[in-house]
């Protein structure tokens, strides 16, 4: 049984005052059977692992360097997500890989580096609207899973985030059958890569304007295990109302 998951990604949003939020996602469940985690941005990692210590909230880091330590100015090594807190990493954002020209390859050596280090890698993955007029989804997401999933994937230390690019903050969602289809592939590509014990115990996350308003639909469909949230993660109140359709 996979446990389903709402992930929220603050991205470069947040300081001190965004904690109230957390807080208050806190209070509205205490218990839940989902879990619940939060990405903020890096400068809050510390005080908002504080401010979940003892809930079932958890923290994550939105990226970390493929390196232990050493001269890399500006850049966060997975241990220092993990002594800041956190328990997982979001890698291969589409925003990350259009900003900072990441490749597959650099992703893989990144989720490599983040579960040698005990964090759940949170590998994303999603075509462009080129990509997908052109019928070219699912060879782009077969391409970028084998390059940027590391051999030492297991359900525990793996989650895949589909995100359709011209999904992400758009207030586009692709059709129930479309997602469905992509997760129906990821599915399929990694029992085939990890073995069917493997393959079905990973976490296959939707991200791509989730809201209150649909999230009941999206997490209807098959092989959707939970979702990546932007936007909707801000705010405790939007946040909650896509846990509850989890739970
Ligand atoms: C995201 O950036 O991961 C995302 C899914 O954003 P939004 O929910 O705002 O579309």
């Amino acid at each position: 049984m996979r446990r389903k998951l709402a992930a929220g990604n603050w991205k470069m949003n947040g300081t001190g005052v965004a904690l109230s939020e957390l807080k208050a996602l806190r209070a509205a469940h205490p218990s839940s059977p989902a879990e619940i985690l939060i990405c903020p941005p890096a400068t809050l990692l510390h005080r908002a692992a504080a401010a979940v210590e003892g809930s079932e909230i958890a923290i994550g880091g939105q990226d970390c360097h493929a390196a232990v330590s050493g001269a890399h100015t500006g850049d966060l090594s997975a241990e220092m997500l993990l002594d800041a807190g956190a328990n997982a990493v979001i890698l291969g954002h589409s925003e990350r890989r259009e900003d900072h020209g990441e490749q597959n390859e650099e992703i893989r050596a990144k989720a490599r580096a983040a579960m040698d280090a005990g964090l759940k890698a949170i590998i994303c993955v999603g075509e462009s609207l080129n990509q997908r007029e052109a019928a070219n989804t699912l060879d782009i997401i077969g391409g970028q899973m084998s390059g940027s999933i590391p051999d030492q994937a297991t359900g525990e230390n793996l989650i895949v985030a589909y995100e359709p690019i011209w999904a992400i903050g758009t207030g586009k969602v692709p059709t129930l059958e479309e997602i469905g289809e992509v997760h129906d592939f990821i599915r399929a590509r990694l029992e085939r890569r990890f073995g069917e014990g493997v393959g079905r115990s990973v976490r296959l996350l939707y991200g791509g304007s989730v809201k209150p308003s649909n999230a009941v639909e999206i997490f209807g469909v098959s092989n959707v295990d939970g979702a990546l949230v932007g936007g909707a993660s801000l705010k405790a109140e939007d946040f909650s109302g896509i846990i509850r359709a989890l739970e």
